[in-house]
Order: C-alpha cells, then sequence, then structure tokens
C-alpha cells in the first residue's frame, strides 16, 4: 500500500483525496492517512501531493516515518 509520511502533518492539502479511486485517504485531526487494506497500489495520489508525503511503503524515506505509528493507531481496532 501507499502510506503518508511526516510531512503532510498540519498540512492536509487534500489533492490528494480528489485523485483516489477508491476513496482510500481518511482525515485525521492532523493528518490524512491511507487505509493500508483499501489502497490499490494505483499511484494516483503520489504525484499530487505539494509536500511529497506520499511514498509506496516500502520507499518511505526513514526521514519522513514519524508519521507511521499514527497511520497505525488511526486504523486500530478500537
Ligand atoms: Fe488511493 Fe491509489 Fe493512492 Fe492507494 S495509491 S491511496 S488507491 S490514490
Amino acid at each position: 500500500a501507499y502510506v503518508i509520511g511526516l510531512p503532510c502533518v498540519d498540512v492536509l492539502d487534500r489533492a490528494c483525496v480528489d485523485e483516489c479511486p477508491v476513496d482510500c485517504i481518511y482525515e485525521g485531526e492532523r493528518a490524512l492517512y491511507i487505509h493500508p487494506d483499501e489502497c490499490v497500489d494505483c499511484g494516483a495520489c503520489e504525484p499530487v501531493c505539494p509536500v511529497e508525503a506520499i511514498y509506496y511503503e516500502d520507499d518511505l524515506p526513514e526521514a519522513l516515518q514519524a508519521h507511521l505509528d499514527d497511520n497505525a493507531r488511526f486504523f486500530a481496532e478500537p
């Protein structure tokens, strides 16, 4: 799946939301989150992000990983 990294925090541009064909990008309080099971890996969201926060999960640079725990928590079962 694709994943949204740290640069999204407090930016929430939402350009990616309009591109996603399966509507799997959800809005949190401070950032957007891609649902890892709903994402179909189309890559449409990646080039439209103005802060380059979106990467394929295996390609996410270490420097941008700070947001990943948040991502997991966002989709964790209550
Ligand atoms: Fe949506 Fe495609 Fe981006 Fe996955 S890669 S979040 S399916 S636009």
